[in-house]
Order: C-alpha cells, then sequence, then structure tokens
C-alpha cells in the first residue's frame, strides 16, 4: 500500500556552533524560536506546510533471478556481502535491459491487446513484461515489427495464466 502522508521534521543549523537542531512543525509554529545549547537563540519562519511528492520504485519479478545465480548466492553469502549486492544489482539490470528488448511499439500493441481481454493497463503492462520475459526464456528469439503475431497469439494462450 502507499502512504497516506509524511512527517516531515525541518533541520536548523546554529550560526555560531554549528550544533544540529531537529524540531516538529508543531514545536516551529507554535514555540518559534529555539534556544541553542551554546546560547543563541534562533527565531524560526512559520512554516504552512512541505509539498513532497513520493517516487515509487518499479517492482522487478522475484522470478527474474535465475536458478543459477541463486546456487550462487547461498555460496558466497556467509563471506562476501559486497559482491552479493553487486551480482543482485547486476541482475537487476539485466532484468531491466531485458524487459526493455521489446520494443515501445511491440510493447503498447500488447498492452492494447490484453486490455482489449478485459485486463486493466497496469496488470496489462505487467503481464506484457512477465509474458515476454517468459516467451524469451522458451523460445530466446526476440520481437519486432515482423513477428509481433508470434508473440500475440503467444499472449493470447498465456494471459490468464
Ligand atoms: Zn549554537
Amino acid at each position: 500500500m502507499k502512504p497516506l502522508s509524511v512527517e516531515v521534521y525541518p533541520v536548523y543549523i546554529c550560526s555560531s556552533c554549528n550544533s544540529r537542531h531537529c524540531e516538529s512543525m508543531d514545536y516551529i509554529n507554535k514555540v518559534g524560536k529555539i534556544l541553542c545549547g551554546c546560547g543563541n537563540v534562533m527565531k524560526l519562519d512559520g512554516i504552512e506546510t512541505f509539498k513532497i511528492t513520493p517516487i515509487y520504485k518499479t517492482p522487478t519479478p522475484k522470478k527474474d533471478s535465475p536458478p543459477s545465480q541463486r546456487a550462487q548466492h547461498t555460496d558466497d553469502e556467509s563471506d562476501d556481502t559486497y559482491s552479493l549486492a553487486a551480482l543482485k544489482e547486476k541482475t537487476t539490470q539485466e532484468t531491466q535491459q531485458k524487459q526493455t528488448e521489446l520494443p515501445a511499439n511491440e510493447f503498447e500493441q500488447s498492452v492494447s491487446l490484453l486490455m482489449r481481454l478485459g485486463w486493466k493497463k497496469r496488470e496489462s503492462e505487467h503481464k506484457t513484461r512477465v509474458l515476454y520475459e517468459q516467451w524469451y526464456q522458451e523460445n530466446e528469439q526476440l520481437i519486432g515489427p515482423e513477428n509481433f503475431d508470434e508473440f500475440a497469439n503467444y499472449l493470447f494462450f498465456n494471459h490468464s495464466n
């Protein structure tokens, strides 16, 4: 689920001693000043609100991590977490690259095909990515305008799985 709101705590740095002060919005608007440990009094401007927009991560399907690399994970796990993280990142990059291998035009056609079959836009986009991944693993064949029919057919028979 997505958050309803976000809590923000403005941070002030004392101009005399560089101490860091983190205060609640309530405090800032009610008290309006901070007495620093060094004796400096800081006057705070009232704050109406902050405009913060979340940027969500794109979800990556779990099954995309190949079994061979998973086995390797368990071997390496105890001694080298750094390379594990690197390996994970590499896998993610490969996955993203593979997903974009379906050209934009064909991707859109697939999405609209699935929407005509009754899926919502978001579902259709997700299914297109997953099924393309699946298609690619089964056929090791890229899809372009010349063979899009084959993939459309594949979508048609596999979309409800
Ligand atoms: Zn200070």
